[in-house]
């Protein structure tokens, strides 16, 4: 099995609703993604998927929060803006513009890891 992983940075704020603490609160994070895709096969020129590609579609779906209070943004105007939905979020986003763009590429799973800090993350897989 092979995976090829970009990481990209965005800074942004947030409060989490239906939440007693400290994170109710609005502060901001240095978020970092990390974006990660698996699969079996290679293609001829012996690549999963190409980095530049992958970061291109990961930049693209973030470009809307950085420098942003998240609440606002979409769609986190509706959906709590924690670190697991936004890992699922940023999953589905990515495995739709996948297919979109990519359609004969042919992934086992992606995999989205969401760190709100250097020492706190969460984790989307399917
Ligand atoms: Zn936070």
């Amino acid at each position: 099995m092979y995976e090829v992983t970009t990481i990209t940075s965005f800074s942004g704020a947030h409060n989490l609703r239906d939440y007693k603490g400290k994170c109710e609160n609005l502060h901001g994070h240095n978020w970092k993604i990390e974006a990660t895709v698996c699969g079996e096969n290679l293609d001829k020129t012996g690549m999963l998927l190409d980095f530049t590609e992958l970061k291109k579609i990961v930049g693209g779906l973030l470009e809307g929060f950085d420098h942003q209070y998240l609440n606002k943004v979409k769609p986190f105007d509706k959906l709590n803006p924690t670190s697991e939905i936004m890992a699922k979020y940023i999953h589905d986003e990515l495995k739709g513009r996948l297919l979109c763009e990519h359609p004969k590429l042919e992934l086992s799973g992606i995999k989205i890891t969401v760190w709100e800090s250097d020492r706190q993350y969460a984790v989307y897989h399917e």
